[in-house]
């Protein structure tokens, strides 16, 4: 049997990572889940519905760019981006997001509600609430709400109701907890949908069934492109959704080497970076195994990177199962290798890519040089409109 069928196993582990470890009253709403996935997962009228979205909704597939100028700038390796930017709401989350909010469909729930740190999950979870015509309930923290005050009206415009945090830390953290407190109440009518590759069982494996589109997308595209497999393939990561979809296409592939890109923020010091798998040690966090950044009172440690959306002290479980595996491998780029990568994208190709992004942008430029003659296939996992008054009100138009 092929890795994508066999892992994760029945109980949600890849390898020792994953599983669920649940508050009681929720145990059961996440079997209903995990039942409702397995059917759907082999129904054709699932299969069909999605794939008519992916492609009148989304505006899927989404194409591979060569970038050529990018390419001759670094020398060596010849450089192509997989363009989930170009997917609607501008960033590859919506992949995951619509393929909820159709399972909450089949399974007759009314409700889909998530946390948000920096609003792009609550923006494509209260897009795919509005086009199924469902209820739609995000909790976003109060210092968030602050920062984020377009994608809050963003959410307001398409529908959704945004529940202020205002305990702890008043961020991405409190945000989840509060999320998970309004679920336990209403998990009979709504449907949590987590927005990466994490959490519990079975979400890291039905989010990376729902992105592995991206990956079969791009392996076909790149084969037509230029004849063969690229050499590298390389997508950032934060929970790690993106990067799981393209590596599922690639996955059974021995040939093509994976890198995921974790941010090193300002230092490798703790509390200056989010790179888990590059500094952390084996633990739980909400719910599930995996590698995490802890503090010396072994609690998740604050992190910190320039693009928010990889702000989080754990990773996907699967991740840490192919880096323990050697399957995948891990690296790591700081603020000012990703607005390099930033500015340089923009300024040599045309295209404006998120922060996030721009991670898997800067292993390329660093890493070209290294393999002449052979290929990367970077994710670009959405764009950048987001960032450019935050970049250039705190930096200008050039890093140094
Ligand atoms: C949220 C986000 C990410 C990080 O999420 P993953 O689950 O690690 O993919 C990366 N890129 C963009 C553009 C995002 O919005």
């Amino acid at each position: 049997m092929g890795y994508l069928k066999s892992t994760p196993d029945r109980n949600g582990f890849f390898g020792e990572y994953g599983g669920a470890d649940l508050p009681p009253p929720l145990v059961p709403h996440f079997k209903e889940i995990t039942e409702a996935y397995d059917r759907i997962a082999h129904s054709a009228e699932f299969i069909r519905d999605l794939r008519y979205i992916r492609k009148h909704f989304q505006g899927r597939p989404t194409p591979i760019s060569y970038l050529k100028n990018l390419s001759d700038d670094c020398g060596g390796a010849q450089i192509y981006a997989k363009r989930e930017d170009l997917n609607h709401t501008g960033a590859h989350k919506l992949n995951h997001c619509m393929a909820e909010a159709l399972l909450a469909k089949f399974m007759g729930k009314k409700k889909l509600m998530a946390e948000t740190g920096a609003g792009q999950h609550g923006v494509a979870l209260a897009t795919a609430a509005a086009y199924f015509g469902l209820e739609c309930e995000i909790h976003m923290g109060e210092i968030d709400i602050a920062k984020e005050a377009p994608n809050v009206t963003r959410m307001k415009l398409l529908g959704a109701e945004v529940v202020p945090v205002g305990f702890g830390g008043r961020s991405l953290k409190e945000a989840v907890d509060s999320c998970f407190q309004s679920y336990i109440g209403q998990a009979d009518t709504a449907l949590f949908a987590i927005g990466s590759v994490v959490g519990p069982h079975p979400f890291p494996r039905m989010v990376r069934d729902f992105q592995h589109v991206v990956g079969i997308e791009a392996r076909e595209q790149f084969i037509e492109m230029t004849g063969g497999l690229p050499d590298i393939v390389a997508a950032c990561v934060g929970g790690g959704s993106n990067a799981m979809g393209l590596f599922a296409g690639f996955i059974e592939d021995p040939d093509v080497t994976l890198y995921g890109v974790e941010p090193l923020g300002t230092s490798s010091k703790l509390g200056d970076h989010a790179a888990t798998i590059t500094y952390g040690e084996d633990g739980m966090i909400h719910g599930f195994r995996t590698m995490v950044l802890r503090d010396e009172n072994g609690e998740p440690a604050p992190v910190h990177t320039v693009a928010s959306g990889l702000d989080y002290p754990g990773v996907g479980p699967e991740h840490a199962h192919l880096y323990r595996t050697g399957r995948a491998n891990y690296t790591a780029a700081n603020d000012k290798e990703a607005l390099n990568a930033f500015y340089q994208l923009s300024r040599r190709e045309g295209i404006i890519p998120a922060l996030e992004s721009a991670h898997a942008v800067a292993f390329a430029m660093r890493e070209a040089k290294n393999h002449p003659g052979k290929t990367i296939l970077l994710n670009l996992s959405g764009r950048g409109d987001k960032d450019i008054d935050y970049v250039t009100e705190t930096y200008g138009f050039s890093v140094e």
